[in-house]
């Protein structure tokens, strides 16, 4: 029988694992897709062979911690052995086939990483959500995925039981937690007796394996399916390039479950290069346990939202001595480039920012060893080709404002999600000519690099002018009375919309006189970058709405603006 994901060797006619240059081969399109290709089979049990042949380093492939004294430390071969239970455990008392999707809704504990390899090994469809889900967002997402099986932790148990008379195909119910409960399956026990003996399912490369959320900073969350191979090898330049991953590296990425940035930062990118993934509890941002952390284990990597360390660099971090860290990353949101030079006289470190989707991952990135210019998302990285467009689908030149956009080959990049699920509509909706578009508009110079304006609906029309919000919130943060801001357009009976800045304040600024602060502001706006673009009118507010994954919800400050509150 064909082994899972292996091509035949031309010189020795022997099948032959896959490595990681055939991964990175497939991703700058130099060969072509294997049939089939599983990630726990083809990439996890590989690392575990090499822990036996001492061809990796004695690095844990999970390393978590809960900041109350409780650790837990696996190697790949351990999270081979145990997702081989969690594997028995689907498939045999809970009775899920290949291809049924299972919703998992869990906190940063270690069985996400275990629920997550075992859908893997069985050809489930893994469907992860945030703990901080209602049971409405439940409710959808059950129903829109006709998820077969549900797997929460004690929190979400009453939201998942005051809805689960609406879903008909919910089938099974799996409770993790230290106790059982009527009703639901106890993962633990289920467990304790599950056999280590399982072999890998052989999942074509394109089957679907995931379905990610998008974050909802614009609307109700898509759902995008990803195959096995579009997350599972199309994160290995990432890996190497972007988060600059060996597998001596610890990475700490702070992403919720819920995101496709965990599956970025948490498991694939980190995992392709056998880097270990560095997980803390935690169950809300807090700097001094965030500090601690850096300062106690031997992280080297970090991956963070802006927002964090726009919080950060408040502090006096010139106070903490880092054990290990030297390569820093961001993305999900533009960073202010104050941000990041305060990031790097505090810290010494760069900031590598990324920008990407969660339906096509990594779109440009400023990759370890190339000139990050401040305030630039960097260039284009394979295998995309990234350009600016029109709204005709003409490629603009260098200099010109436009929508982002993936050019698109003779077929669909391996890489990108296969669907919006049930919603042709909509992913039909992404493709404008030979052209994916992003809904992100920006320039890009005659270096190659990428400059964000803002959102499609969040840019500014005000007396004819084009207007970035991200570009005025940037000078702004640049003002020390400035945690944050979100600007956005406001009614205006002679200009028809304006610059409205929401404005949140430093300590020492709370009780400034406002009228002045305004005009202070105001002004700094107008010498820090072209003057009609300064805010007409600012509010200071306590702080800004945002997504559970910390980015700015400017729609909902405009509709207010507009009068269009729900
Ligand atoms: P939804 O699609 O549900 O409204 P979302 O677009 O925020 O939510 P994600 O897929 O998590 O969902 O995020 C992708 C978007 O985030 C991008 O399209 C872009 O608008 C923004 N983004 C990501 N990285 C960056 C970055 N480095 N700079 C600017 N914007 C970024
Ligand atoms: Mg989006």
């Amino acid at each position: 029988a064909k082994p899972t994901g292996r091509y035949l060797h031309k010189d020795h006619q022997l099948w032959v694992p896959l490595t990681l240059a055939d991964f990175e081969a497939i991703n700058r399109c130099e060969r072509s897709l294997p049939k089939n290709f599983n990630f726990a089979g083809d990439v996890l049990d590989q690392w575990s062979q090499k822990e036996k042949t001492g061809e990796r380093p004695a690095n844990p492939a999970l390393w978590w911690v809960n900041g109350k004294g409780a650790e837990v430390k696996w190697s790949f071969g351990e999270l081979g052995s145990l997702s081989r239970k969690a594997a028995n455990v689907l498939t045999k008392p809970c009775g899920l086939k290949r291809g049924d999707r299972v919703a998992v809704i869990l906190p940063r504990i270690p069985e996400w990483w275990l629920i997550n390899v075992a859908c893997m090994r069985t050809g489930l469809v893994f469907m992860p959500g945030t703990t901080q889900l209602t049971a409405n967002d439940i409710l959808y997402r059950l129903q829109a995925s006709k998820a077969k099986c549900v797997v929460v932790s004690e929190e979400v148990v009453p939201a998942v039981e005051s809805i689960m008379s609406e879903c008909p195909d919910l089938k099974t119910k799996l409770l993790v937690a230290p106790y059982s409960q009527n009703g639901w399956l106890s993962f633990q026990e289920l467990f304790q007796s599950a056999s280590a003996e399982h072999s890998c399912v052989e999942t074509g490369s394109q089957e679907p394996m995931a379905i990610y959320f998008t974050s909802g900073t614009t609307g109700a969350p898509k759902m995008a399916q990803h195959s096995q191979s579009s997350l599972g090898i199309g994160y290995t330049l990432c890996g190497r390039y972007w988060l600059d991953l060996k597998s001596s590296d610890v990475i700490w990425n702070m992403s919720d479950t819920g995101w496709i940035k965990a599956a970025i930062g948490s498991v694939f990118s980190s995992w392709l290069q056998g880097a270990c993934v560095f997980v803390h509890r935690m169950a809300q941002f807090d700097t001094d346990t965030f500090l601690d952390t850096l300062t106690t284990y031997p992280i080297t990597t970090l991956c963070s939202a802006p927002t964090v360390y726009r919080m950060l660099v408040q502090k006096d971090l010139k106070r903490y001595k880092f054990k290990k860290l030297r390569h820093c990353l961001t993305g999900g949101e533009p960073l202010n480039p104050e941000v990041l030079e305060q990031w790097k006289a505090q810290t010494g470190l760069e900031l590598y920012e990324g920008y990407g989707q969660t339906e096509v991952g990594i779109i440009c990135a400023n990759q370890k060893g190339q000139e990050i210019k401040p305030g630039s998302m960097g260039k284009g990285v394979q295998p995309y080709d990234v350009q600016i467009i029109d709204e005709n689908g003409n490629v603009l030149p260098p200099g010109k404002e436009g929508e982002i956009a993936l050019r698109l080959k003779s077929t669909r990049p391996f890489c990108f999600f296969s669907e919006y699920v049930d919603n042709p509509g909509k992913t039909a909706a992404t493709i404008r000519g030979n052209f994916y578009v992003t809904g992100d508009r920006g320039v890009m110079d005659s270096d190659g690099y990428f400059w964000f304006v803002g959102r499609g609906d969040d840019v500014i029309i005000s007396s004819g002018y084009r207007i970035g919000p991200f570009e005025v919130e940037s000078a702004l943060i640049e003002h020390p009375a400035v945690v944050e801001s979100a600007v956005v357009s406001s009614p205006d009976p002679i200009r028809g919309e304006v610059v409205k800045a929401f404005v949140v304040l430093s300590a020492p600024f709370k009780s400034s006189n406002p009228e002045k602060l305004t005009l202070e502001l105001q002004d700094h706006v107008k010498k820090s970058t072209a003057p009609y673009k300064y805010p007409r009118k600012v509010e200071f507010v306590p702080e800004l709405p945002k997504t559970i994954t910390g980015k700015i919800k400017r729609n909902v400050l405009r509709d207010h603006e507009w009068g269009r509150t729900k």
